[in-house]
């Protein structure tokens, strides 16, 4: 029998779960402050996170790559203001191979279980291939839109075409000259639409509910820019600074004030009217929601792509898809070779599907069953030595995640260090701060636009946003790690 000791000696000290920005920033936070004994578990071939796998064209970031970046990893060659998926990618590849994450990282590693030893005060994660990782503490770093929706639709699984969801695009089919049925008008679709009706012969979008379109104001950075930017610290980190401060005041809109959006209304359907002549068209592109209750999508060439002779925009409900194509409750069938699911992501279910048995009893799923909650979104009491980051409450719909997941970094850094300090085996947040925390959250929430009466993915079914951070990036990273229990083991 090996003692407590010998297992917690054999045991990694920090097992991170994921490698997207999350995991690959903590892991790099960690090497900093001195604590090397990281192991990260990729379920994915590779790092990336969502930018390794949503390879679909046209892929980009609707947040400015200065601010969309981290702030001690800075690069001043992007191309563009908003820079495309690839880019993004190798940025975050070259974060992992300059920092030497690389043999931490072990990929083909599907977490599907993680189990809390009271025992031996250990974290034992089981791999979906059987392999057992031990740790000390465990920090998840999954995502919030990691997991395709595909919708359920009768008659699916009968398409006689290829079918396949954004997020796993598959490049072996070619749309050239086919006919494209695209379900869903969201921020993967806007982006992907414009790039396929260039080649497609026909492309018919179906289309539940109208987004609201602003101009994307992206544009490449010359060489003298780079340059700048690369020589004068200042002038980058004034750039930050700028984009940070001119996203941030749009929180006061979307959290505290939502009457002051309605000039950002106003002038989105202003630029709808402007851009879409045909009057049909642009009743069925006009919002019955307030501006900002859904993700506001970003798009210069969207709105002209619908009005190209070879794209039809469909209201009708689906209802259901048979071989040939899809067919609407107007009995229309919209014949199609191929069929595309540009539906998002399963947001608010988190970590599912791994199971997570916490102390005494203690299930993330049951603890969650009417809807996933935390503190600061990233502990949870019965739970020891368990963070979480982008978890519950911690999205925006204003501003970088990458600030947010920083902030969490910094403060899972901070729970780490004073466990050190203290010497003591354990930590886990107290119930009461855990409570306080998500009642004030949800209490806020219900002031926010995100309460505005639409449908969105930052919505649980039964209507409770477990998604959103309600307030200022700034006041978030300000919240402190004082209400832990600490404990020796
Ligand atoms: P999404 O915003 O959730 O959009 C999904 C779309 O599919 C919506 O139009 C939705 O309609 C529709 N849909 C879902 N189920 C349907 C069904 N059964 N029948 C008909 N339509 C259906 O997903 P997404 O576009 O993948 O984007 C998700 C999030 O990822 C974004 O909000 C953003 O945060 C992130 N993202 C960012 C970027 C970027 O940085 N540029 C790009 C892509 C994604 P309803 O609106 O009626 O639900």
């Amino acid at each position: 029998m090996q003692t407590t000791a010998a297992h917690r000696a054999a045991a990694t000290e920090v097992l991170i779960i994921g490698t997207g920005f999350g995991g690959i920033g903590m892991a790099i936070r960690l090497k900093q402050a001195g604590i090397d004994d990281v192991v990260l578990l990729e379920r994915g071939d590779d790092v990336g996170g969502c930018w390794r796998d949503n390879t679909y064209p046209g892929a980009a970031c609707d947040v400015p790559s200065h601010l969309y970046s981290f702030s001690f990893e800075p690069k001043s060659d992007w191309s563009r203001r908003y820079a495309p998926q690839a880019e993004i990618l190798a940025y975050l590849r070259g974060c992992a191979d300059k920092h030497g994450l690389r043999p931490r990282i072990h990929t083909g590693q599907e977490v599907s279980e993680l189990r809390w030893d009271a025992a031996t005060s250990l974290w034992q994660a089981t791999t979906r291939d059987g392999r057992i990782w031990r740790a000390r503490f465990v920090v998840t770093a999954c995502g919030q839109l990691s997991r395709p929706l595909i919708p359920r639709i009768e008659g699916l699984g009968d398409f006689a075409g290829p079918q396949f969801h954004s997020a796993t695009w598959r490049h072996d089919v070619d749309l050239t000259g086919k006919r494209v049925a695209v379900i869903g008008t969201g921020a993967s679709a806007i982006q992907f639409i414009p790039q396929i009706a260039q080649r497609a012969a026909q492309v018919t979008v179906f289309q539940r509910t109208p987004p609201y379109v602003i101009p994307k104001q992206d544009r490449p950075y010359a060489r003298w820019e780079q340059r700048l930017f690369a020589r004068v610290p200042g002038a980058r980190l004034a750039t930050r600074g700028w984009l940070y401060l001119s996203h941030e005041w749009r929180a006061l809109a979307f959290t505290r004030y939502p009457a002051l959006l309605k000039v950002a209304q106003w002038d989105a359907l202003r630029r709808l009217r402007a851009q879409v002549a045909d009057p049909a068209l642009r009743r069925k592109l006009t919002p019955d929601y307030p501006i900002g209750c859904k993700r506001v999508l970003l798009s210069n060439d969207f709105l002209p792509a619908l009005q190209r002779p070879n794209v039809e925009l469909v209201t009708e409900a689906i209802s259901r898809v048979t071989p040939a194509g899809v067919q609407t409750a107007d009995g229309r069938l919209h014949g199609a070779d191929v069929l595309i699911h540009g539906t998002g992501f399963a947001a608010t279910e988190f970590l599912t599907p791994m199971t997570v048995h916490g102390r005494d009893g203690h299930e993330l799923n049951a603890d969650w069953k009417d809807g996933a909650e935390a503190f600061l979104g990233i502990s949870v009491p019965g739970y020891p030595n368990f963070f979480m980051l982008y978890g519950p409450n911690t999205n925006l719909g204003h501003s970088s995640i990458v600030y947010m997941l920083e902030s969490q970094i910094a403060h899972v850094l901070g729970c780490l260090r004073r466990v050190r300090r203290e010497g003591a085996a354990t930590i886990e947040v107290r119930p009461q701060a855990h409570r306080a925390f998500n009642n004030t959250v949800q209490q806020h929430i219900r002031r926010t636009v995100w309460d505005g009466g639409c449908r969105s993915w930052y919505l649980t079914e039964s209507g409770r946003n477990t998604v959103n951070w309600p307030g200022f990036t700034f006041v978030y990273r300000r919240l402190k790690a004082g209400d832990y229990q600490l404990a020796s083991g």
